[in-house]
């Protein structure tokens, strides 16, 4: 009989939870909506019910779980997690080995596992990658040659965080100018929304550089009007619809103008965090990823275009950027694969990762 590997994605919407086998096959899957207003006890319920699901394929080797906020060592969330009500404090990694048996539980930030998994599905060739998953918020990681560099918590790098326009746009949390605050789906959203209505975006300097890398000059206060002028977006955004990256991304393939000046603010956001990034970190490859991605695949050539403008030769020359190879299943095969590299090595789950493409 084979061994079973199983891996969870702990999120604020959905519990999703596989199992592969030593080939790298998929044996099973299972998945609960999160009670996450209910507390981490009903949350926690939930989780057993999928873990309880997910062994009826066989006994499980290990397992390897993916969660929003700060986890220490001891697999504990730490950190904040808005999204589900009471999860500080809560010991995840002992909770989950005990539902599944006392097999081996490895626990970490979710946009860790998203990074480790996009490491992992290019066999290893990549030693050090840099991932920004691009969805309601912005998360990310970092992996150095299958290792996981998650600083204090596992909170590292924050990339949704890094300042990119002093005292700019109000983040969730609580601080002006984070990227987040201008390039998660939403944000894109409603920066259209507000330029649509004639509202202060707090765009500041990222719309002076979005204005002028479309017009090849500087901007005057007429050019800002006339991306609003016969846009269709703008008017949905007047009509009081709300807009989101979807509905941005439409815009923008119909070369809507206020699309296209959107797609063009949230361009030199990325360019500046990724830029940020590049000088800290010193990637061989970034990879964007993220449910705001599929609308916008131009997005890591635009943003390679921008960076050589914003950081010093030596971090950008030999960096790639790139979109993620694994869509939504990145958290849950990363999960997976993550877990399986903690009791079977890192070459074992190269291995899965491997068979996984080599049916994709
Ligand atoms: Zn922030």
């Amino acid at each position: 009989m084979t061994d079973l590997f199983a891996g969870l994605d702990i999120g604020g919407q959905s519990i999703k939870g596989i199992v592969v086998d030593a080939g790298g096959v998929v044996a099973a899957e299972a998945s609960r909506a999160t009670p996450a207003s209910s507390g981490a006890k009903a949350v926690l319920a939930a989780v057993s019910e999928v873990v309880r699901e997910l062994s009826e394929v066989g006994r499980l080797k290990s397992v390897g779980v993916g969660t929003p906020g700060g986890v220490d060592p001891q697999g504990v969330i730490v950190g904040m997690a808005a999204n589900i009500k009471g999860w500080y404090g809560t010991e995840l990694g002992r909770e989950i080995s005990s539902m599944a048996s006392g097999i081996p539980c490895g626990v970490r930030n979710d946009g860790n596992i998203a990074t480790y998994a996009e490491w992992a599905v290019r066999g290893g060739r990549t030693k050090n990658l840099l991932f920004l998953g691009l969805g309601t918020g912005i998360g990310g990681g970092y992996v150095e040659d299958g290792r996981i560099l998650g600083g204090r918590d596992d909170r590292a790098p924050e990339v949704g965080h890094f300042i990119i326009e002093p005292r700019g746009r109000h983040c969730a949390c609580g601080v002006e100018g984070c990227s987040e605050a201008y390039a998660s789906g939403p944000s894109v959203g409603r920066i259209a929304a507000a330029l649509a209505r004639g509202e202060d975006a707090r765009l500041g300097s990222i719309g002076i550089a979005a204005a002028e890398a479309l017009l090849g000059r500087r901007a005057t206060e007429r050019d800002y009007t006339s991306f609003i002028e016969g846009s269709a977006l703008a008017a949905r955004a007047q009509a009081g619809e709300s807009i989101n990256a979807r509905e941005v991304y439409e815009a923008f393939a119909s070369g809507d103008k206020l699309g296209v000046f959107a797609d063009a603010i949230m361009i030199e956001s990325l360019a500046r965090t990724t830029a940020t990034a590049l000088a800290f970190l010193a990637p061989d490859l970034v990879v964007f990823g993220g449910g705001v991605i599929k609308g916008a695949p131009h997005i890591p050539v635009k943003v390679a275009s921008l960076v050589p403008n914003l950081v010093y030769r030596d971090a950008w020359i030999s960096c790639g950027f790139e979109r993620a190879m694994l869509s939504h299943k990145a958290g849950l095969l990363g999960a997976a694969w993550y877990g399986a590299a903690q009791a079977a090595g890192k070459d074992f789950a190269l291995g899965l990762a491997a068979a996984a493409v080599d049916r994709a």
